[in-house]
């Protein structure tokens, strides 16, 4: 295979094939071994329920290459453990954390040519995923299932990196109250195409969702999570149980806390009370931290810290988290797996 010619410091976020995936079969009540295989093409049956029934989840996930060559990944047992409840939410058979990680290693090691070098701000995506396959009609769980984990090199998701973005509130809902809002799964993404769409045409990011039971909370910003920080100074971010539970969320809320010495609280946003912020914020492993300028809501637009410059708490965050992604800064116990 041929050495890929990657422009490394324009790359956003968009689908780019490389050399080899990890693809593991279920059959019989139990997984394969698994192999490396070059068809980027699934051959599934036409009646396999991912495709009629949204019987699937998937993990993202990110490779970052360190100043001395080495490779970190960032907490990849808290996705193994994510992908495992989002499958049980669905019916699907889990895997095992152990084989979740050594998947990924094979994957990232099978296409280091596609690892953006240290300093070019760009990482290798990886996207593990789990689908139900095979004959099937009905409304039930497939008789088989794919594991498979592919990888793409990105730059930020959020074109500007930390230039702030505006966002406008949805008044659609992207999960139901006791739904799949807390699961990894395409059918909440299925749902938010639409309001994403709708949010991008007025010339906003994304959108804002509020809790689907009284929509006066703040629950996501688009396929981030949301953080703020009041004026006097505290890490703030929603709870609720149709929020996607984050590992960047997790890992800013033990920063804020450990490494900044914020007092840190998750309790409701009320959208209507956007003023008790001083900076926000949306946060996931490919927004990294995308510093909210302002938040149309109806006919009010809130501005936080700046339209234009991001504010010196969400800065500190993300040198933070950056630097312990790429190695330079000293990581919390057992936060940096190393691939080689
Ligand atoms: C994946 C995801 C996030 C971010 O989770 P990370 O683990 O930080 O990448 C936030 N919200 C939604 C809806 C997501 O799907």
């Amino acid at each position: 295979m041929s050495r890929p010619n990657i422009d490394w410091t324009t790359l956003g976020f968009s689908y780019l094939r490389t050399d080899l995936r990890f693809l593991s079969h279920w059959r019989d009540g139990a997984w394969d071994e698994g192999v490396l295989t070059g068809d980027n093409c699934l051959h599934i049956s036409e009646g396999s329920a991912a495709l009629h029934y949204g019987q699937q989840c998937f993990e993202g996930l990110k490779a970052y290459r360190c100043r001395d060559g080495s490779v970190n990944l960032f907490r990849p047992d808290r996705n193994a453990a994510r992908l495992q409840r989002s499958c049980a939410r669905l019916l699907m058979p889990t895997i095992p954390t152990e084989r979740f990680l050594d998947a990924c290693r094979q994957v990232v090691l099978a296409n280091l040519d596609y690892l953006p070098p240290y300093g070019s701000g760009g990482a290798l995506y990886l996207r593990p995923f789990v689908i139900g396959v095979g004959d099937n009609l009905g409304v039930h769980s497939a008789p088989e299932f794919l594991f498979s984990v592919f990888c793409v090199p990105v730059g930020a998701y959020f074109k500007g990196g930390l230039t702030p973005t505006n966002f406008v509130v949805s008044r659609y809902d992207r999960a139901a109250p006791n739904g799949t809002g807390a699961a990894k799964v395409g059918g909440n993404y299925a749902a938010s195409l639409l309001p994403g769409r709708e949010a991008r045409e007025r010339g906003f990011g994304d959108c804002i969702y509020l809790d689907p039971e009284t929509h006066t909370r703040i629950e996501e910003v688009g396929s981030a999570n949301f953080f703020g920080i009041t004026r006097d100074g505290h890490f703030v971010t929603p709870r609720s149980p149709s929020i996607l539970p984050g590992v960047t969320r997790d890992s800013l809320l033990s920063l804020a806390r450990e490494r900044l010495g914020l007092e840190v609280e998750e309790r409701d946003v009320f959208v209507d009370r956007l003023d008790e912020f001083v900076e926000a914020g949306a946060c996931g492993t490919a927004a990294v931290i995308t510093p909210i300028g302002g938040i149309q809501n109806g006919d009010r637009f809130h501005v936080f810290h700046s339209e234009t410059e991001v504010g010196p708490v969400t800065r500190r965050l993300y040198d933070e988290l950056t630097g312990i992604q790429s190695g330079d800064v000293e990581a919390p116990g057992g936060w940096i797996v190393k691939v080689e």
